[in-house]
Order: structure tokens, then sequence, then C-alpha cells
């Protein structure tokens, strides 16, 4: 087990004539990150954010165009991927068909020129961790994509990797599969303590599974922290909406002042939010920004409560949640409530958000104020 440091890791792609889709033509953009012994860390970010990217570069399998990475206090800009003490579970099973599950599991073993007699106690050591005891025998054509992932996975621990890298390895499994074999990675990783770094595109994994999250976005890192740090204090517009499901509502807001209390105003619309006392030495009258406040941070207040009165412009039963949208504005204000009633389109229903949840962002740079 040990840990493993990015310092500031650049990557560029030879794209002449390409279309850029990165910032500055990076696909990884001066990213620094350093995971302890033992961490899960997931690294999120939406397609393209050089999330593989930066995964291929730690395992040799892609050149550095800038930085540094080290496993423990050892540089491995240069060593092979081999000698890199790094086992790998990529998306692709990349089984070898001829070869049973056994032989899979045993094939880089083999290379290496391990015993037989080791490989085969590795393989049984393996195999009831990773639940394929009963599938040693069998042909990888037979398998499902879940006992494939298992399968892949344990080729990858097999080699008794310092660090264990995943390219969303469940990304060919459907909802149900896909939910188990989380839970399984969460107790085999567990029970094997190895420092794991975790590709996903699913935030939903990323806050079940990591101790640590990176969010990137365009090869920029946007923030490293907790499941609940990155969830509780984004660190800019763009964390606050891709973490959580249904998103943050970020709304654009100008601050108004009524007898010594602050209030989040917004155009075209009568709803009005108490601005929390903490942000009372940031703002001043007529500010601008944007106000950020989670679905289940904004309630239907009962009939004689003090909320705005507003007219509901979407509502979706998803059975033991219901989420109804209000137009403020031009903007819709998403909100998710338990409420067994059936609201329908144009219903009136009172507001009340939950000022002290706001979060406030910078409107040009998406920045968190905060
Ligand atoms: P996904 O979730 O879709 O796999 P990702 O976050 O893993 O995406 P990367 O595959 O690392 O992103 O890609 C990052 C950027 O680098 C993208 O703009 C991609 O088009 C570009 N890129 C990736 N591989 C190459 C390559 N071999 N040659 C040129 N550009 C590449």
């Amino acid at each position: 087990m040990a840990g493993l440091t990015l310092e500031h890791l650049f990557k560029r792609y030879d794209n002449s004539g390409k279309k850029k889709r990165t910032v500055n033509d990076y696909a990884v953009n001066d990213l620094n990150l350093k995971c302890e012994q033992g961490e899960f860390v997931a690294l999120l970010g939406p397609s393209g954010c050089g999330k593989t990217t930066t995964l291929r570069m730690i395992a040799g399998l892609e050149d550095i165009t800038k930085g540094n990475i080290y496993i423990d206090d050892c540089l491995i800009n240069d060593l092979h991927p081999k000698d890199r003490k790094i086992g790998l579970a990529f998306e692709d099973y990349a089984m070898y068909p001829p070869l049973n599950v056994y032989g899979n599991v045993a094939f880089n073993l083999r290379a290496k020129g391990v015993d037989s007699a080791e490989i085969d106690r590795r393989v049984r050591e393996i195999a009831p961790l990773m639940q394929i005891e009963d599938l040693l025998e069998k042909m990888p054509v037979k398998l499902s994509g879940g006992q494939k992932q298992r399968v892949n996975i344990a080729r990858a621990i097999i080699r008794e990797p310092e660090i264990l890298l995943m390219d969303e390895p469940l990304s060919h499994l459907d909802g149900k599969a896909r939910q188990a074999m989380r839970i399984e990675i969460k107790r085999l990783i567990n029970k094997i303590k190895c420092t794991t770094i975790y590709v996903t595109h699913d935030q939903l994994e990323a806050m079940s599974l990591a101790d640590r999250i990176a969010i990137i976005n365009f090869g920029v890192l946007q923030q490293f922290g907790t499941p609940t740090e990155v969830y509780d204090d984004p660190a800019n517009e763009f964390v606050a909406s891709f973490i959580g499901e249904p998103p943050m509502n970020i709304l654009e807001t100008k601050i108004i002042k009524k007898e010594g209390v602050y209030f989040f105003s917004f155009e075209n619309s009568n709803l009005q939010i108490t601005v929390p006392r903490r942000y009372y030495d940031v703002i001043q009258d007529g500010f601008r920004c944007k106000v950020g406040v989670r679905p289940m941070d904004v309630l239907i207040g009962g009939e004689d409560s003090v909320g705005t009165p507003e007219h509901i412009a979407t509502f979706e039963n998803l059975g033991d949640e219901r989420r109804i949208g209000i137009h403020v504005g031009d903007m819709l204000l998403m909100l998710i409530t338990e409420d067994e009633r059936r609201y329908r389109r144009d219903d009136v229903v009172k507001l009340e958000v939950r000022g002290e949840k706001t979060h406030l962002f910078d409107i040009e740079t998406g920045e968190r104020i905060r």
C-alpha cells in the first residue's frame, strides 16, 4: 500500500487540425493531487474532462507532457508500466477468449514467470474475495457483465498492486447489477485496503464509494474533498451543479435591502429569499450574484405560512418523491416534496426557501463567494 502524488501534471495531445475541446488544448491542465495510503479517490467529471488520460499517465500508458508522478516518495515518470506496482481494471474487460477464468486471472503472473504453486495459491485466495470460485473453469463468453467485471478486478488485484486504478468499471452494467457491484467494490476495497483511483462520470458512484473526490472539468481540478465537503461546500458553480440529483438550483439574483434586512430578489418574480446574516459583510443593496439552493431546501409551506404564492410549472411523480418546478422569472426552481398531493400545472403553492442553506457564486467566474 502506498500514497500517490500528482504534481503539476499536464497532458497535451497533438491535436493539430482537430477541433479544440480543452482549455489551452490541454487534456489535463496543471493537476495536483495527493492521495494518501489506502485512500479511495474518485476522479469525477463529464465526458472528455481528462479522467482517463490522467489514469493512463499514472499507469505509464501515456506520456506526460509536464509534471511529476510519485508513488510514496519515488518519482515514477520514467518507470516502465510493468515496474510501477499498479493494478489496472479498465472498462473494457479485455479478457483472453481462449483461456478460462482461471487462466485469465493467472495470466499476468504466468507472464512474470511466477511458479504455478504460487499462482494457484493466489488465485484461490482472490477467488472468494471476488466471489468467482464457481466461475474459474468457465470460458469468458459464458460470463455475464457483472461476472466479467469481477474477473477483471481479480486480474488487477492478483498482482498485489500498491495502487489500484479503475476506469468506469461499472459502465457496462445496468441499474441493479451496477448497484450490487458498487457494494461489492466497497467491500473488496475495505478488505484489501489498497490505494485506489477510480474514474467515473457518475456522481452517485463517486459519492458512495470514495473517501475523497477530485472533480475535474476541461482538464482542470475544480475541487478535491470528501463527499460531504463537495456536497455541502462546493468550491464553485460547476461543482455545485455537478454534485447532487436533482442538481442544485442556481439562479441569478439581485440583492435588495428593506428595513435593514437583505433579500435575494429575482427579475420578473415576486419570490424573495432572506439572505443569511453571514453574507452581510460581502454584499450590499443592488449586489448581483448567483444564489444556489438545493431542491430539498425549497419547501411547500402550509396554508397560513409566510411563503410567497407561486404557480407550479412542472410536476413529476417518481414514486417515492415528487419533483415540482416553479418559474422564477425565466428560470426554473426545482423542489422535491414527499407531499402525497398530486399537484397540477398552474396550482398555486406557498414557497419557503431555507435561506440559511443558500450558497453565493460570483456572476462572472462562478467561484463561490465564501
Ligand atoms: P470519458 O468519460 O468520455 O472517457 P475522460 O474524462 O476520460 O472522458 P479523456 O478520454 O481523458 O476524458 O479525454 C480528455 C481529452 O483528450 C478529450 O478532449 C479527448 O478528446 C482528448 N483525447 C483523449 N485521447 C486522445 C488521443 N489519443 N489523441 C488526441 N486527443 C485525445
